[in-house]
């Protein structure tokens, strides 16, 4: 007997993953879309418990602005995503439970940091009109500690904003669960936690996938699965021209020694952030110094049966070892790799570390620096196979009614812009029945609160 699905049942999209990606795309289609039946498929008990989890991620709103590695054309589009997160907060979030306003800035040490911290000023200036130049002495005034104890004869220059954000997102994937089924009593929105997909597979015009050993149906995919959307895509024959390259982040605490974020120069041809210190979210008498940057051969962090699905991910193909040696024979790329692996190590890590701290907060001393343990998740950066270069970024797979996310640094900062993009993707699928408001999600992340 052939079984027969009512097309009742059938979900117009499922989205497979509940970060502050896939929660991001829930809000978007809940409120600002017809689309009547969603299911948001989780495989833990609650949301953002992965990379968006607050202790995974370094809690930074990315515009742009003290990103050294950005290029003004990359920068503009941050900016123009990061705006979105923040006027959402600044619009439902008045206690300030998801995010913390503090000064940000960049440092520039020594004469060959600072004409580049001068030259791209003149750059950004116009891009980022609230960016000022300042020296020392304004530095010694907005951030003391990055002065005291320093010698006179570095010279010093920031690039310095008050317009920085430190974001709990997971708390903001929260506020975006709350604000799509609270909202939208007469739609049928899905939560479905603890379900663990284990299989996508097309069927007829629709998806067939696979959770806990029952199925769920959907017209349209959505997934944003951190590193497991390249496992599906590869499932499905998409993304063959991609492999990941997993940079664990872990970070250092010690007592309050910043007031706001401070940046470093980045290093050229990385595409990780520069080690940084800043405020905790939710907790100004403690400075997080972070993220290292450990290459592990693992989809998520501390999660070890992620290893094997790492190995399935690259695919132990020939394109894929002639790319990781071209990427590992740069010596500049190799040595950072191997200094970052030794900073998780006990003593000889920290004794390591804290030079680079010190870079920021001469005056730190050993004792004050403590590993931040269990914190810190895994970015899934993208090598090419093509081109066999690391990619700065995130990167989208499209597929027949179906898209993948993959979504290292600045994917969080970014996570409403994406859902914006991928939301008229997604209605584009569904076909000419189905509609979306892009003007009014737009207008409503774009005012001034
Ligand atoms: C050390 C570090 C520092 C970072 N700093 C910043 C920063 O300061 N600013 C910034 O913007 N970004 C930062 N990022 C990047 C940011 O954390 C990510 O871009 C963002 O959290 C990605 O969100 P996501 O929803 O795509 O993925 P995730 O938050 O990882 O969510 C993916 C979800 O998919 C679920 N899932 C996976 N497989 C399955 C399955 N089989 N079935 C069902 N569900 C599944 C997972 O459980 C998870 O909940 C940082 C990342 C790291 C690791």
């Amino acid at each position: 007997m052939v079984e027969t699905k009512n097309i009742q049942d059938i979900y117009d999209v499922a989205i497979i993953g509940g970060g502050v990606c896939g929660t991001a795309l829930l809000y978007s289609l809940s409120n600002y879309t017809n689309v009547g039946k969603i299911a948001l498929i989780e495989k833990n008990a609650e949301v953002a418990l992965v990379n968006s989890k607050y202790s995974s991620n370094s809690q930074t709103l990315h515009f742009g602005d003290i990103e050294t590695n950005y290029s003004l054309e990359k920068a503009t589009r941050v900016n123009e995503a990061a705006t979105m997160v923040k006027q959402y907060v600044l619009k439902h979030d008045p206690n300030q439970e998801i995010y913390t306003k503090y000064h940000k800035m960049v440092l520039a040490v020594g004469e060959e940091e600072a004409d580049f911290l001068r030259e791209r000023y003149e750059t950004f200036k116009d891009l980022f009109p609230d960016l000022k130049l300042i020296e020392r002495k304004e530095i010694a005034e907005v951030e003391p500690h990055v002065v005291e104890g320093r010698t006179q004869a570095d010279e010093l220059v920031a690039l310095s904003t008050p317009d920085g954000y430190a974001i709990d997102y997971q708390r903001l994937s929260q506020s975006f669960v709350s604000r799509s089924v609270g909202q939208n009593p007469e739609k049928v929105i899905d939560l479905m936690m603890g379900t663990k997909v284990s299989a996508i597979a097309p069927k007829d015009d629709h998806y067939v996938i696979t959770a806990n050993g029952k199925t769920i149906e959907a017209k349209a995919v959505a997934v944003t699965s951190g590193a497991h959307s390249l496992l599906f895509a590869k499932s499905l024959g998409y993304g063959q021209d991609y492999a990941l390259l997993s940079a664990a982040g872990s970070f250092y605490f010690a007592p309050a020694s910043l007031k706001g974020k401070v940046y470093m120069v980045q290093m050229k041809k990385l595409p990780f952030a520069a080690i940084h210190g800043d405020p905790e979210v939710h907790d100004a008498s403690q400075t997080r110094f972070g993220p290292t940057a450990k290459v592990l051969p693992m989809l998520e962090r501390h999660q070890y049966g992620t290893i094997f699905e790492y190995f399935k991910t690259a695919g132990l193909s020939w394109d894929a070892f002639r790319s990781f040696f071209a990427i590992l024979s740069d010596l500049t790329i190799l040595g950072y790799m191997i200094m970052n692996f030794i900073y998780d190590f006990p003593v000889v890590g920290k004794f390591l570390f804290i030079r680079k701290v010190r870079k920021i907060v001469p005056s730190i001393r050993f004792k004050d620096l403590k590993f931040a343990r269990g914190y810190g998740g895994i970015r899934p950066q993208i090598v090419n196979l093509r081109s066999r270069k690391l990619e700065m970024g995130e990167a989208k797979i499209l597929g027949e009614n179906i898209l993948f996310n993959i979504t290292p640094s600045p994917g969080a900062s970014t996570c409403l812009k994406t859902a914006e993009e991928d939301t008229r993707r997604l209605i584009t699928f569904l076909g000419k029945d189905y509609w979306f408001d892009q003007a009014g999600f737009v207008a409503d992340l774009t005012a001034e609160h």
